[in-house]
């Protein structure tokens, strides 16, 4: 059977009723980019600045930083960029940043809890960002992750701004951030749902254990439920998946149909989910999404939604 789907995406994510979803590329450096705007992505949802100095002891200088994120930057001129700060943690450390010492680290200090940490990397990143920015055509977002709280929200959304940075976002992958989308969002203008760790920390299951792939499932109606919470929390805000679950095509209907306004993926994954929303009008994936929020497990959604769909694996 076909993996891959067609070889072929015109670039522009639409419902069969002609309503626009944004397919945007997750990216880990200019390289990627350069083969996601290849390959048609409108934009970039989401890039790993980890991605960009892993195995690096030192913080990256000033220039350094803007280098980098420019080249993303341009790769996408005129085109939308969410840029992610700094998300170090146990699976991808940064010795400037983490503790290879902590018991936990999966619940440790890692993406924007550095800050607590490391005061200063997050405002020199935003100011190498902004001067980025300033200098390409990309419509630069910005946002943090492992927001757990409003009140993190809220500080960061302040430094972005004292930067010049004018769009924060925030990304929802704790299940505090789902449950209290209405105020985290407040002071943000965008959620962008980062479906692997909010899977993780909704079934207590670290996503690097192969063992429990079935409980690291973002098909779980726990994930599927707060994801919903998200989105009638952001009140209209724009509210995006960045997750690997944005690449599973019949996944990503329901969540276009839960009321998700963007999906981010791998490139090579925006063709297949580009086929199978074209498939479907808003209103059934609406239907759809009721019909995987119903089902009493990950499998059984699964396979009800699947069913239903055109879809080429
Ligand atoms: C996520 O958690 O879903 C996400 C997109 O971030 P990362 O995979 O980099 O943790
Ligand atoms: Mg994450």
């Amino acid at each position: 059977s076909d993996t891959t789907g067609p070889a072929t995406f015109d670039g522009c994510g639409q419902l069969a009723d002609g309503s626009a979803v944004p397919l945007l590329a997750n990216v880990g450096g200019t390289k990627d980019a350069v083969a996601a705007a290849a390959a048609g992505a409108e934009g970039v949802g989401l890039l790993r600045t980890e991605f960009c100095f892993l195995g690096r002891d030192a913080e990256p200088s000033h220039a350094e930083q803007a280098a980098a994120y420019r080249g993303v930057f341009d790769a996408f001129a005129g085109k939308k960029v969410v840029i992610r700060t700094l998300d170090a943690g146990a699976d991808k450390p940064l010795p400037f940043l983490t503790d290879s010492t902590e018991p936990n680290p999966a619940l440790g200090v890692r993406g924007y809890r550095t800050n607590l940490t490391s005061p200063g990397v997050l405002e020199r990143q935003l100011q190498a960002i902004a001067a980025a920015a300033n200098d390409s055509s990309a419509d630069v977002q910005v946002m943090a992750p492992m927001i757990s709280t409003p009140a993190e929200a809220t500080e960061f959304a302040s430094l972005c701004r004292a930067n010049g940075l004018n769009t924060p976002g925030v990304m929802v992958e704790i299940p505090a951030a789902a449950l209290t989308a209405a105020s985290l969002l407040a002071d943000v203008d965008f959620a962008s749902i980062g479906t692997n760790d909010l899977t993780q920390y909704t079934m207590a299951a670290d996503r690097q254990l192969g063992p429990l792939a079935a409980l690291n499932d973002p098909w779980q109606p726990a994930v599927l439920i707060l994801v919903k919470a998200t989105v009638d929390g952001g009140a209209g805000k724009p509210v995006g998946v960045c997750g690997e679950a944005a690449a599973d095509p019949a996944l990503a209907v329901v969540l276009v149909g839960l009321g998700v306004s963007s999906l981010s993926m791998t490139a090579r994954a925006l063709p297949a989910v580009s086929a199978v929303l074209r498939s479907v009008t808003r209103e059934r994936a609406r239907t759809l999404a009721a019909l995987a929020l119903a089902a009493p497990s990950a499998a059984q959604a699964r396979s009800a939604v699947r069913e239903q769909l055109p879809l080429l694996d």
